[in-house]
């Protein structure tokens, strides 16, 4: 059995960022998530969904996280539209979730990248 899960790691940039000890461009908040505006933007739209728990990556997501994930996936076509991504079809967004070293993820706690707004886009 791997080890539980700590709830929070004091070395971890969005758990700061969650504990408000590093400021961040809010975008919405609740007991188990938070959203916020990425500090280096791809798309004229560019936020990170995390969950308040200190999970590393999607690794480490099993049927327990079944739920939170749900909701977190739930929240993304509202979050999405009131942060200004242009209406699907024609408008639309990504949501991107790097996971690991060949994955490309950078901040060992789960979140997912949500971006849109029109094109170009600097990446993606
Ligand atoms: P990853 O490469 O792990 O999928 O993405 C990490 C993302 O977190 C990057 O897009 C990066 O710009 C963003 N990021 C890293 N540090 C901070 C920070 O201190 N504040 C904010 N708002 N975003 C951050
Ligand atoms: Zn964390």
């Amino acid at each position: 059995m791997s080890a539980p899960i700590p709830a929070h790691d004091p070395n971890c940039i969005f758990c700061k960022i969650i504990a408000k000890q590093i400021p961040s461009r809010i975008v919405y908040e609740d007991e188990e998530v938070f959203a916020f505006h990425d500090i280096n933007p791809w798309a004229p739209v560019h936020f990170l969904l995390i969950p308040k728990a200190h999970i590393p990556s999607m690794a480490q997501v099993g049927p327990e996280q079944a739920g939170l994930l749900g909701r977190m996936m739930a929240l993304v076509p509202k979050l999405a539209l009131e942060q200004g991504c242009n209406p699907y079809p024609d408008g639309g967004y990504r949501l991107v979730t790097n996971t690991g070293r060949e994955g490309g993820q950078e901040v060992q706690h789960l979140h997912f990248h949500v971006m849109g707004g029109p094109r170009p886009w600097l990446r993606g």
